[in-house]
């Protein structure tokens, strides 16, 4: 599958990078092999190349998945798996808190093809229950959600969702393979932005999907090819090096966020902090059974002063770079009220829980004194404008 060189006993430790876009076959009986599976192998990069088949294949095996596929992007992941389950007229019930794309997608974008989009709490079990007993095709939800760190009790959904015959996909991005398997929590499909965690380093942009069903991997992998949402093999190659150290920074990070979120809680500039690791974290109690390995590296706290003390805090903490994404190695900072939560009502955002002076951290690998020591600087920043009123 990967770079061979039969002549050379000695092969590159490294996987190769295979920019090509087409291969080439020696005669029409070796095309003909190939596409009756007779023989593996590629021919367009769009249908598959080797970079992303190394990459899917550690995935797949990290989620305990039958298939995986890897996609340009987590967008084009979430498009390459609902497009070829839904049918016009179909019903999807999705969490009313998802990554503001997917909403738009999973809503707005689908209606256009006569699929019904509904939100619902899904931490609210009694609600999922009630709202599933309309025929429902798929059920989407974020095993923990962005940014108040919602935990999805994946077990319960993937009852709920089996007994009324839906499929549950769950967006495992801010948990990767090292804190949830969704599949081995009863989900049907995963699919994490390996942007994020996965690449770690903020220079590819990514989409992976896995399940079991081996017929609806078969169709997620033709539509990928039929609808253009392959990847780019550079990407695949750097995220493939991402993969070396993910178990190493998933918990670096996540004991960085959980001391970091202990101590944001004593500092009377914070007005509240959001980590399912903390006893007031409404989720708190499904933890140990949920997230056993560690909650993660994504916390959200508000400051006083709302959107001005934010403004202090970013312009009094450079160390912490206000960039809306996540899952660096360095810790970033994110103010979800005007970036990933723009698009919806200010009244909805309130009703969710995004205030003007909440702050999303994507905790790093960084020693903590040097994350704790720039947060105390940020917040020094605000103190300041607390006491100007
Ligand atoms: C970023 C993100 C996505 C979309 O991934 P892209 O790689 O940016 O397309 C989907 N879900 C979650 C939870 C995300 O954070």
């Amino acid at each position: 599958m990967g770079y061979a060189d039969p002549a050379e006993s000695r092969q590159p430790l490294v996987s190769p990078i295979h920019p090509a876009c087409v291969y080439t076959f020696p005669d029409i009986d070796a095309i003909e092999r190939f596409y009756s599976g007779a023989e593996s192998g590629h021919v367009y990069a769009r249908d598959g190349h080797p970079n992303a088949d190394r990459l899917a294949s550690q995935l797949t095996h990290w989620h305990a998945a039958e298939w995986g596929q890897v996609c340009s992007s987590g967008m084009a992941a979430i498009s390459a798996t609902v497009l070829p389950i839904l049918l016009t007229g179909d019903r999807i019930l999705i969490s009313d808190r998802l990554y503001g794309k997917t909403t738009q997608l999973l809503r707005a974008e689908l209606s256009r093809f006569g699929v019904r989009g509904d939100t619902v709490d899904v931490t609210d079990l009694d609600a999922v229950r009630e709202a599933l007993t309309q025929p429902t095709r798929l059920m989407f939800v974020e095993s923990v959600s962005n940014p108040l760190c919602r935990v999805a009790d994946v077990p319960a959904l993937a009852r709920l969702t089996r007994e009324h015959g839906a499929r549950l996909i769950v967006d495992n991005t801010f948990c990767t393979p090292m804190l949830m398997r969704p599949l081995e929590l009863g989900a049907d499909l995963v699919i994490e932005s390996l942007t994020k965690m996965i690449g770690g380093h903020s220079d590819l942009t990514l989409g992976f999907v896995a399940g079991r069903d081996s017929d609806l991997g078969e169709a997620i992998r033709a539509t990928i090819s039929t609808w253009g949402f392959a990847s780019n093999p550079f990407d695949c190659w750097l995220a493939e090096r991402g993969l070396l150290t993910l178990d190493l920074r998933v918990r670096a990070a996540t004991q960085n966020a959980a001391r970091l979120a202990a101590w944001l809680r004593e500092r009377s500039e914070v007005v509240r902090v959001m980590y399912p690791g903390l006893d007031d974290h409404p989720d708190h109690e499904q933890v140990g059974r949920l997230l056993p390995q560690g909650c993660g590296s994504m916390l959200a706290f508000e400051v006083e002063g709302g959107q001005e003390g934010v403004n202090r805090f970013m312009r009094a903490a450079p160390g912490i770079p206000f960039s809306p994404s996540l899952g660096h190695s360095t810790t970033t900072c994110s103010h979800p009220w005007s970036t990933s939560h723009r698009p919806d009502a200010p009244a909805v955002r309130r009703r969710q829980g995004i205030s003007e002076g909440l702050i999303r951290l994507s905790v790093g690998v960084e020693p903590y004194e040097v994350i704790q020591h720039e947060m105390e600087r940020g917040l020094a920043g605000v103190a300041s404008v607390a006491e100007s009123g």
